[in-house]
């Protein structure tokens, strides 16, 4: 299999290429980040994507039954036999009519790919599955990220169930959401809380992750982009094979987003997809970099020759007006996308769109999705606000067939859920510092009722 699948930097100009033998996250040359690259025509490739309903009957078969290694093929950096697994991917695809209206789409038009579902309940599990793999080949024995709270999730889950090795976890001092930060604990990773937010914990913890030689699993972790395809593989699984017109994602680190991008220009080039679905990515306002690069600066992939000059001038300019990511979706409340280019080559591949959505708009959404049940965590629900967007501008049609990515679980954040229903904005802006929540309008509010049973009758019956 060695043979058949190397990493190669995705600079044009550069374009070396390495061992899948080799722990790396950036390319040593230029420093620009690295794809897993395969030689498919010496690989099984499948004559049709419906191949892969003969696994179905094979969930005994923990690797089959994961909904990550069913697809192995479109995946193949090892052997089956060799891939960790903890039953993560048993996700959903629901067809979501009352969102579908807040949207402004015809009722049977929007779907939501409920990736909450998975065992440390956000998307990040499809991913990790795919690094501990590569890391256990390596033979590492302490795995490290920084994180905004899900992937520590995640990674503190894997190592917690697997026992392969320890979970090294790299957090800012700035918002975490509760249910993040109580599964790295509950799960035993050691838990480093360094002074600083997410962009300051990202440059530490590669830092010391080269320096003690520990495996790094942030999304720069080519690997674990591979199993982030497979998100698309369960949407087109559930759709019958068929393409929609649109995904939609909320975009931090630009991970997902990138890995989207691959597996759809995969499957076309292989011949087992006839079009490409359209990519919007959507960021948080206080948090918009690829808003601004791509959709103000008209920065482009430009077959892998971005603007790095413009780019570059981008964050220098950030750095001097000291410019900190800041909404209330935590988990995108990343300036400094590690993925950036490669989410540039995903647009280009997809069409792609970026729009930046608010706070107020994003709750809201959250709301609307809560509503029609399972619901996320509020920086998934950017993904619904940004449809909407999208559907207003006239850019997706009501017709079209779209899909949201809700990328984390409802009961991840609570606390942000419950301050929306009580219908108290205040508490926006003193518990949760957060300025850009002003209104509740979907507020489903706890009724206060004396314990009298006349009382409470009417108010059940009001
Ligand atoms: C990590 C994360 C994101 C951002 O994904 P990227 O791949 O970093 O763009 C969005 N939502 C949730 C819930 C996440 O955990
Ligand atoms: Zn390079």
């Amino acid at each position: 299999m060695a043979d058949h699948v190397f990493q190669k930097c995705i600079n044009a100009q550069c374009a070396a290429t390495f061992s899948v033998d080799e722990t790396r996250t950036a390319c040593p040359s230029c420093g620009n980040l690295l794809d897993v690259c395969y030689d498919w025509e010496k690989l099984p490739i499948p004559q049709n994507l419906s191949y892969f309903e003969k696994y179905w009957s094979e969930r005994n078969i923990p690797q089959r039954f994961s909904g990550v290694w069913r697809f192995q093929e479109m995946l193949p950096f090892t052997d089956l036999e060799k891939c960790v697994t903890i039953g993560e991917g048993q996700t959903l695809l629901q067809n979501a009519p009352c969102v579908a209206k807040y949207v402004g789409m015809k009722p049977d038009k929007l779907f939501l790919q409920y990736e909450g579902m998975n065992p440390s309940g956000s998307f990040k599990d499809n991913g990790m599955v795919a690094a501990i793999t590569h890391a256990k080949l390596m033979g590492a024995t302490a795995a490290a990220c920084a994180s905004t709270g899900n992937t520590s999730a995640s990674l503190a889950l894997y190592c917690g169930y697997t026992r392969l090795m320890k979970a090294i976890i790299f957090i800012g001092s700035g918002k975490i959401a509760y249910g993040k930060l109580s599964q790295a604990l509950d799960y035993g990773a050691k838990t480093i809380q360094i002074f600083g937010d997410f962009d300051d914990a990202m440059n530490r913890v590669r830092e010391v992750s080269q320096k003690l030689g520990l495996y790094l699993v942030n999304s720069v972790n080519p690997f674990r982009l591979e199993g982030q395809k497979t998100i698309m593989y369960r949407i087109l699984e559930a759709l019958n094979w068929e393409v929609p017109d649109w995904i939609v994602v909320p975009g931090g680190n630009l991970g997902n987003s990138s890995a989207f991008g691959k597996a759809f220009f995969e499957l076309k080039m292989l011949g087992l997809i006839k079009r490409i679905p359209r990519l919007a990515v959507i960021n948080a306002h206080g948090a918009n970099t690829l808003f601004q690069l791509y959709e103000k600066e008209g920065v482009r992939w430009n077959e892998g020759r971005p603007d790095r000059a413009k780019i570059q001038a981008f964050f220098e300019q950030m750095n001097r007006e000291n410019r900190r990511a800041s909404t209330l979706a935590s988990a995108i409340e990343i300036n400094r996308p590690v993925n950036l280019e490669k989410c540039l080559r995903a647009l280009s591949w997809c069409d792609g769109v970026v729009r930046e959505v608010d706070d107020q708009e994003i709750v809201d959404a959250k709301s609307q999705i809560g509503a029609n049940g399972l619901g996320c965590e509020p920086a998934s629900a950017a993904s619904v606000a940004g449809a909407k967007k999208l559907r207003e501008e006239g850019i997706i049609s009501p017709a079209e067939r779209v899909v949201c990515i809700l990328t984390g679980h409802q009961l991840k954040d609570p606390v942000t859920t419950v301050a929306y229903h009580s219908a108290d904005a205040t508490k926006f802006q003193e518990t949760l510092g957060c300025r850009g929540v002003y209104r509740a309008d979907f507020a489903n509010s706890p009724l206060p009722v004396e314990n009298d049973l006349e009382k409470i009758i009417a108010a059940i019956q009001e």
